[in-house]
């Protein structure tokens, strides 16, 4: 499915990897026609082979590829109205935290926080203005597990939309639409490209209205992805399946190695059967991810672990071929103002690692090591 979905072979030539159009725009026969193809923001032949390819692999009606995640989801904030309000998790990424507060917020759209690893809690917060629900599972950067089956169900009841942030886990392991989500977003940038040599978003919808108007919003405002890079990540997602065996193996080797460590307080990993979304995340997804948070127990210094990283990189973004350390607290939600950050739980001590396909052992060993230097006794 992930080499042979979509449409990745040209129809024109029959070569097997779908040609990079570079062009901006394309010749018409006459005025007034339909042509197929007219101008490359509103559409272009590569992009459309990975939106196709998007589409099938989350199981829905039409697959929309933008210049970033951020991309990806503002456009999806945009099918909102002023006087609408969306409701986001406590845990959510740091970008879409910061674009409903700094940007929609001024276009007279409002945001909730609701904790939707609780079950029940989001029905009673659905106001009168809610319309839209944007959840991540797990959750960037706690690895916090939403029952997605359960927002869905409690907001077609209220006639909202639901959206799942499904950049973590990928079609791979979890498609959120045959859960009865309706729009699936993607960083792009992470698994799906699987490289860190892209910057992209995705967008399917369950329906093909919702589709159209995506589309429409695509077009009007023109965050689309370039030939290159969506030739990139259709490269990249033919490796995806065992890229991801891979990560989630040697994640969870990791993830086990950490609890069982001495100077780990904390490990939050979906994978492990005390971490509170286990037996959620086994329900719904194929695979708890490679995507690991934790902790040290106190007397060590957390800046001294990350400059004592060797072959691990100190780097934003995540899942890659290389394994990536980063401190979320000053990087991926440094967005989000210190008080809620506390609140939630994104501490300063929080090291959050994106598990590379590297020899697990090296990776183990590069960490155990930072651990060690950064013990202050
Ligand atoms: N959603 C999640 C869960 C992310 O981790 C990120 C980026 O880190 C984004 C969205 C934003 O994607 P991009 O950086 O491609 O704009």
């Amino acid at each position: 499915m992930l080499i042979h979905a979509g449409e990745t072979v040209d129809p024109a030539t029959g070569a097997v990897n779908y040609p990079i159009y570079q062009t901006a725009t394309y010749q018409q026969r006459e005025i007034g026609g339909t042509p197929p193809w007219e101008y490359s923001r509103t559409g272009n032949p590569t992009r459309a082979a990975l939106e196709r390819l998007m589409a099938d692999l989350e199981g829905g009606a039409r697959g929309l590829a933008f210049s970033s995640g951020m991309a990806a989801i503002t456009a999806v904030l945009m099918l909102l109205d002023a006087g609408d309000e969306v409701i986001i998790p406590t845990n959510v990424y740091g970008g879409t935290y910061r674009v409903l507060e700094h940007v929609f917020t001024r276009f007279g759209i409002s945001y909730r926080i609701v904790d939707t690893t609780r079950p029940g809690l989001l029905e009673r917060s659905i106001g009168p203005a809610t319309r839209m629900v944007l959840v991540e599972s797990p959750a960037n950067p706690l690895m916090s597990v939403t029952d997605l089956s359960a927002v869905a169900a409690v907001s077609r009841e209220n006639g909202v939309l639901s959206v799942v942030d499904n950049t973590f886990m990928t079609p791979y392991l979890q498609r959120p639409l045959e859960l009865g989500a309706d729009i699936v977003v993607h960083s792009a940038t992470k698994y799906l490209g699987g490289h860190s040599d892209v910057v992209a978003g995705i967008a399917v919808t369950a329906t093909e209205e919702l589709g159209e108007r995506l589309a429409f919003i695509q077009n009007a405002t023109g965050g689309i992805l370039g030939p290159q890079d969506s030739f990139l990540l259709v490269r990249g997602i033919k490796t995806l399946g065992v890229r991801m065996e891979r990560h989630q193996r040697s994640a969870q080797t990791i993830a086990e190695a950490l609890a069982s460590h001495p100077e780990v307080s904390h490990v939050f990993f979906p994978g492990l059967p005390s971490d509170p979304g286990y037996e959620v995340s086994r329900r719904q997804a194929a695979g708890p991810g490679a995507m690991i948070s934790f902790e040290l127990t106190a007397g060590h210094v957390v800046r001294r672990f990350f400059s004592a990283l060797r072959m691990v990189a100190l780097a934003e973004s995540l899942g890659g071929v290389e394994s990536l350390a980063c401190h979320p607290a000053t990087m991926t939600h440094a967005s989000i103002p210190e008080e809620l950050r506390r609140r939630v739980g994104i501490t300063d001590g929080l090291i959050r690692l994106s598990v590379g396909i590297e020899d697990v052992q090296d990776i183990l060993n590069d960490i155990e090591q930072a651990i060690a230097e950064s013990r202050t006794v």
